[in-house]
Order: structure tokens, then C-alpha cells, then sequence
């Protein structure tokens, strides 16, 4: 594979030999051949896949059709397909020997009896009652343990891609193959392990604190505190499958879909033809308020003429006119308005 660099959003991969293509992670550029980084890492486990090229197609056009009328630029699978890539996100898998101390409460339950009055409606009662409490005590201990593929973020809008493609069940992860990355980019870190060990580390907490926890046999376990240094750390990639495409919309600016390859979710911006929205339901608001215009000025001019039978038809026509006029008018505006706004939040979906 070669290491290739997207000069307009930065991003680092691995692509095929030979294949640079556009810039799966941005879709507005050309990847170009870049320096080996000799920190990238290796990869370990991977989520495989569950939906091939074409589900992956089916999926993004679904997600066109729910974006509705006047979508601009050639969303239609044939052209998608020539920038069809698959990919792979990575993330981190940290091993690291833990040498430290942890303390913790455990509780126990016991029971204690009192008795109580209870007035029964003609004589007090004594009544037996049992209540259940926990008797707390503190424990130290001392935890040497390897611990191995604690999961932490590799890219930096980890987060933010995680919320737009949803969660990726991890249960079917297995280890890598070569043929996996037959064909397929690598998205590589933009966390390194340095950057990434301060997310790390309350993972790895909480990984030897559920150890520490389980050691301890109690009914209940409460404020675990772990020090100590973590040695021979070791990262490798988790990969997660995903699949993604872009299109120029007709001004020529591109936009990226991307599709969870496990889930078939898809994020991506379909802005609508602004022109458009204003020839179709602009022309039509106006026209409507326009007619509504002239139906009050009929019916004005109708008041003088109410003596005529005439007067009387211009004001039924007049106030006709007026009243569909409004509704016409005031009816074109929502989807005008409604575009305009879609457009306005398709722009947040995918970063300038
Ligand atoms: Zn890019």
C-alpha cells in the first residue's frame, strides 16, 4: 500500500498501489503520494463488513431520496459508484502493564430487627420489622496485570463521525487479514500515541477497576481509586469498516456521503437548487400574493358599484381572489423557506 495525503483537509491513508483517488475523508480532492509515518501503526483486529459495493450504493440512495425535491448535482448511483471507496477508520487498541495500588469500599448487607406501634384502628400493635443495611469497609490492594486492546480514538472528530455514522457493534471483531485491506484505504491515525494516551488512560482506569472491582468479593463495591505507572505500552488499530462517495452539486462544490459498512447507516449533505426553490415556489408566493393584491383592489373598487348587479360580482370575484390569492402565497412560502433552511443545515453536515 502507499501513503497518501489529502492537501485540502490533511488527512493521511494507505491506498492501494497505484490508486490515489479522491480523498475518502473530505471527497474535494485529490489524494497525492505522501511520506511513510514510521509512528502510523499496524493493524490488529477489524469490524468486517456486512454490506458489499452495491449495498453500499442502495444505502446512499436511500439517503438521497428522504433529502426530496430539487436536490442538486448527479446523485444517481453510476455516478457515485466512480468514487466509490472502501475504507477503513481506525482506532486505537492500547496494551499496557499496570503496576499500582487501588483501594476501594466493599459493602456487605446485614439485617437488623426493630419493633414498631402500629394503631390498627381500635388498639396499638407491635410489629416486627426487618431492614436491610450495608456495613461498609475499606480494602487495599496491590494490582500487577497486562492489559490488552483497551479501545481509545484514533482521529481527532472521532466523536463527531461516530454521531453521524452511529455505533459499530465491535462484538464481530477478528483479527486482521491481509485480504481485508486488499483494494481498500486506510484511514491512518491523526491522534498519535502520545496525543491519544490522556483519552486512553481513563479507559485503561476504568478496564484495572473493573478488575480490581471483581477481585474484591462483596455484595457492593464503591469509590475504587487506582494509582500507580503503566508500562511497555503497545498500539495497534481496531478498524472499522465503512464505505464512502462524493458528487459535485451544480456549482461544482463536492459534498461526501458516508456509510457505516456494518449498519448501512449514511451521513451526507444533499443541498437543493437554490435557484430552483426560488423559480418554483418563489414565482408561485409571488403570483399568489400578487392575485391576492389585485382581489382587494377589485373588491375596493366593487364598493362603490354595490348598487349594480355588476358591483356584486366584482366583489365576489374580489374577495375570491384575495383570500386564494393569501393562501396560495403563504403556502409556497413554507417549502421556499423549508429549502432554504435544509440547505443552510446540509452545509453543518459536512465541515467547509
Ligand atoms: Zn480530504
Amino acid at each position: 500500500m502507499t501513503p497518501a495525503t489529502c492537501d485540502r483537509c490533511g488527512a493521511d491513508h494507505l491506498v492501494p498501489d497505484g490508486e490515489l483517488g479522491t480523498c475518502p475523508t473530505c471527497g474535494r480532492a485529490e489524494l497525492q503520494a505522501a511520506e511513510a509515518d514510521p509512528e502510523a501503526g499496524q493493524p490488529e483486529l477489524v469490524v468486517p463488513f456486512v454490506l458489499d459495493d452495491a449495498a453500499a450504493l442502495k444505502a446512499i440512495a436511500a439517503h438521497v431520496r428522504e433529502g426530496g425535491w430539487f436536490l442538486s448535482g448527479d446523485t444517481s448511483p453510476a455516478t457515485l459508484r466512480k468514487t466509490l471507496r472502501r475504507c477503513w477508520w481506525p482506532q486505537w487498541l492500547v496494551d499496557a502493564d499496570l503496576d499500582g495500588v487501588f483501594s476501594l469500599e466493599v459493602g456487605f448487607d446485614y439485617q437488623v430487627k426493630s419493633n414498631k406501634e402500629r394503631f390498627d384502628g381500635s388498639s396499638w400493635q407491635t410489629v416486627e420489622e426487618i431492614d436491610t443495611r450495608i456495613r461498609w469497609e475499606p480494602r487495599v490492594g496491590r494490582i500487577r496485570r497486562r492489559l490488552h486492546n483497551v479501545e481509545t480514538p484514533a482521529l481527532r472528530d472521532h466523536e463527531g463521525w461516530a454521531k453521524r455514522v452511529g455505533p459499530t457493534e465491535r462484538s464481530t471483531a477478528r483479527p486482521h487479514a491481509d485480504a481485508d485491506l486488499h483494494g481498500a484505504v486506510v484511514r491512518l491515525p491523526d491522534l498519535p500515541p502520545a496525543s491519544a494516551w490522556a483519552e486512553a488512560l481513563p479507559a485503561l482506569t476504568d478496564a484495572a477497576g473493573a478488575l480490581a472491582r471483581s477481585g474484591a468479593s462483596a455484595e457492593h463495591k464503591r469509590d475504587i481509586t487506582l494509582a500507580g505507572r503503566w508500562n511497555d505500552q503497545h498500539w495497534t488499530w481496531l478498524l472499522l469498516p465503512i464505505w464512502t462517495a462524493s458528487y459535485a452539486d451544480h456549482t461544482g462544490q463536492r459534498w461526501l456521503f458516508v456509510v457505516n459498512g456494518q449498519t448501512g447507516a449514511v451521513t451526507g449533505a444533499r443541498p437543493k437548487k437554490v435557484a430552483l426553490l426560488w423559480l418554483v415556489w418563489g414565482s408561485l408566493a409571488a403570483s399568489g400574493f400578487a392575485a391576492s393584491v389585485f382581489g382587494a383592489l377589485l373588491t375596493l373598487v366593487s364598493i362603490p358599484l354595490l348598487t349594480v348587479a355588476v358591483g356584486a360580482v366584482l366583489m365576489i370575484v374580489g374577495i375570491f381572489l384575495f383570500v386564494l390569492g393569501l393562501l396560495v402565497g403563504v403556502f409556497a412560502c413554507i417549502p421556499l423557506f423549508g429549502g432554504l433552511s435544509w440547505n443552510k443545515a446540509q452545509r453543518a453536515i459536512q465541515p467547509p
